[in-house]
């Protein structure tokens, strides 16, 4: 499984799945969500609808992922994940973990071969850039065995200066 990072805008990502940095409702939101709906078109919040309706009537919870259609975009898919809120006083990198785990799987089940990956959790969601770095760049690695026969190159995607040279810093170390 090839790892590489390129910094930008995700919803530009010639990959077949890209993995949004949702919210629980999944009925968009700001960040990377809004800009995903937003050059994706309305197929996506359609589908999005169904997946409330039909198997998470309560919300996607933090740490799961679920795909759906990448409408207009160049992606097939985008794959929904809900990272955790930061929090100084609860240890949550489990479920940041998770949250990258679980697209993995995903992309394989749905036969994704290419996968961009946001900061999940490090806009809006508080998380340190640094950790959240980390967090992705250790969590996609230890995948490589268990979908790396299916998904051959996973994108880590920082937007902005800061995100770049934090993902740059793991990805050496
Ligand atoms: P969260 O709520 O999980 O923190 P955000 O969307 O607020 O999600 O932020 C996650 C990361 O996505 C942040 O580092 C933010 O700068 C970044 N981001 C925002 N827009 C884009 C985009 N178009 N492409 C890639 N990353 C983006």
């Amino acid at each position: 499984m090839e790892l590489i990072i390129e910094p930008g805008d995700i919803t530009e990502q010639k990959v077949d799945a890209i993995v949004n940095a949702a919210n629980s409702t999944l009925m968009g939101g700001g960040g990377v969500d809004g800009a995903i709906h937003r050059a994706g078109g309305p197929a996506i919040l359609a589908e999005c609808k169904q997946l409330r309706e039909q198997s998470y009537p309560d919300g996607l919870p933090a740490g799961q992922a679920a795909a759906t259609t990448g409408g207009e975009l160049s992606a097939s898919w985008v794959i929904h994940t809900v990272g955790p809120v930061y929090a100084k006083k609860e240890d949550r990198s489990a479920t940041l973990a998770s949250a990258y785990r679980e697209s993995l799987r995903e992309a394989k089940r749905i036969g994704a071969h290419s996968v961009a990956f946001p900061a999940i959790s490090a806009g809006v969601y508080g998380w340190p850039m640094d950790d959240a770095a980390r967090i992705a760049v250790e969590t996609v690695k230890s995948m490589a065995d268990e979908v790396g026969d299916t998904v051959s190159r996973v994108v880590l995607v920082p937007f902005g200066e800061k995100a770049e040279r934090a993902f740059r810093a793991q990805l050496d170390s």
